[in-house]
């Protein structure tokens, strides 16, 4: 399929670039590196190569949220934020963007999506799971009541929120304890990304903002397998939603989320992705430079889905959804 248009594609600056070391194996630090620091060459071949007319670009994880010190998240954050509307400025017909954001300081955090979104024409922001605030020990969930501000503004300027994973710290991670295999893309990240995807549903955030959007990646961190079970729980006992929301979690899955192929190249699991949320909440993505484009792409289109359905996953959900021409 010609067309594609991709939205969890990364890229570093020099001072995040360490964060994506160790995430595969040293033996190609070297090809990984070399990928994220690239832009306008390699990454324009592979999306040439494969039908893949855009990527809306995103920073490399944990990046910002991992930057305790609030000042050096601000930083950090604009300078990322600078670049990459600087690359985009070199190719916007191939190239669109996503706000990092200095979590840490969610004021500083409506200042830099505000100016990314109404100065530089990002087209909404991504922000890689918890932030870690003050100290590395301590760490903030986005259901925290200081963000009350931050949503409203995300829905006030119709900015989509992509909540990528990271790690859990060591300190929260007994259960990973020498299996570190289990780090990473292999299974932490979507249990901790899924879990943070609860938290928000759970806390009534969609019922103050209804208009709100959360994307997911890795076709919806394994909750479309599970959302189901979440709300029934034990179907013959009674019922005693202990959460603040008003409706079943399922309800805010389904008007509030849109979830992303990154990395999860499987057409069985495709399915069961659109027999829960639907095409039209489903996006193609890569997950580049983690994954290949080709693998990604030849995946996709040739996936047992219809034309119809390929056409609006591959390219014209994300069209509507980050309003591009
Ligand atoms: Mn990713």
């Amino acid at each position: 399929m010609q067309g594609k248009i991709g939205l969890e594609e990364h890229f570093a600056i020099p001072e995040t670039l360490q964060d994506s070391n160790g995430f595969l194996p040293d033996v190609v630090w070297q090809e990984l590196s070399a990928r994220l620091m690239d832009i306008q060459e390699r990454r324009l071949r592979e999306m040439d190569a494969h039908g893949m007319e855009m990527m809306i670009l995103s920073l490399n994880a944990p990046a910002v949220q991992a930057l305790h010190v609030r000042s050096k998240a601000i930083e950090i954050a604009q300078r990322a934020n600078d670049f990459l509307a600087e690359q985009v400025a070199l190719r916007p017909d191939r190239f669109q963007a996503l706000a990092a954001l200095p979590m840490q300081d969610p004021d500083a955090a409506c200042r830099e999506l505000q100016r990314c979104i109404q100065d530089l024409g990002f087209k909404g922001s991504l922000v890689n799971g918890f932030s870690q605030v003050d100290t590395p020990d301590n760490v903030v969930y986005y259901d925290a009541p200081q963000f009350a501000g931050f949503w409203a503004l995300c829905e006030q300027l119709n900015a989509p929120f992509y909540l990528h994973p990271r790690n859990p710290l060591p300190s929260w991670a007994q259960i990973y304890e020498g299996h570190p295999w289990l780090m990473g893309p292999t299974w932490a990240f979507g249990q901790e990304t899924a879990v943070h995807a609860l938290r928000l549903m759970a806390s009534g955030l969609f019922d103050r903002h209804p208009q709100l959007k959360i994307i997911l990646g890795h076709l919806g961190e394994g909750l479309p397998y599970s959302m189901w079970r979440v709300d029934n729980r034990n179907g013959w006992t009674p019922k005693d939603r202990a959460y603040p929301a008003k409706k079943p979690l399922a309800d805010y899955f389904h008007q509030n989320f849109w979830l992303t192929t990154s990395g999860n190249f499987r057409t069985q699991s495709l399915i069961d992705a659109m027999l829960e949320v639907g095409a039209d909440r489903i996006l193609f993505s890569t997950d580049w430079p983690f994954e290949n484009v080709d693998q990604a792409a030849i995946w996709f289109d040739n996936a047992s889905i219809s034309e119809a359905d390929r056409l609006k996953i591959g390219r014209t959900n994300a069209l509507h959804l980050f309003g591009l021409k």
